[in-house]
């Protein structure tokens, strides 16, 4: 397993709708190890390929802090709200580091896809495990938190984003 660069905001590639995976290959399965060591190293609770700079409909989350067992990846998710509810909570995202806002998602949602081996996964979650999904599924159609937020904190945002160091770099 190799710990890969994050790549960061200004980078095109977060800005790329991901394409579906057609091949359940080696290089999937290495790719998946990968960006499990990269959230790993990075203290993060997802990361979408797009942040390694793949453009391969694929996440990987953990959440096992908050809801136990709750660490995987996910192969072209799709998923759908249950229920209207939401929640609003602080969120952030290991590509717009130090940066963190209040941002509205649904509490719960059913989320579906294939495994690296192409057997269907199928599940149901809510709170942080919710927000991850949501979130890491907006990265793979090339949408930020940042997106997501209210025109006033998205103001704020963009003004630490830019006079946060690594965006000067
Ligand atoms: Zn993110």
């Amino acid at each position: 397993m190799t710990s890969r660069p994050v790549r960061m905001f200004g980078d095109p590639v977060l800005r790329t709708r991901a394409d579906e995976v057609t091949e359940f290959d080696e290089s999937l399965a290495t790719l998946i190890d990968d960006m499990l060591e990269t959230m790993d190293d990075n203290q993060g609770v997802g990361l979408a390929a797009n942040q390694v700079g793949v453009t391969r409909r694929v996440f990987v989350y953990d959440c096992s802090h908050v809801t136990e067992g709750a660490r995987g990846h996910i192969v072209n998710p799709v998923w759908e709200p249950v229920g209207e509810e939401t929640q609003v909570g602080s969120e952030g995202c290991l590509s717009i580091p130090n940066i963190s806002k209040d941002t509205e998602r649904f509490e719960k949602v059913i989320v579906r896809g294939v495994d690296k081996d192409a057997n269907p996964v199928e599940f149901e979650c809510e709170g942080l495990l919710a927000r991850c999904v949501q979130h890491e599924t907006d990265h793979l159609d090339g949408v930020l938190f940042l997106q997501r937020l209210s025109p006033e904190l998205r103001k704020e945002a963009m003004a630490e984003i830019r006079q946060s160091e690594w965006f000067n770099k």
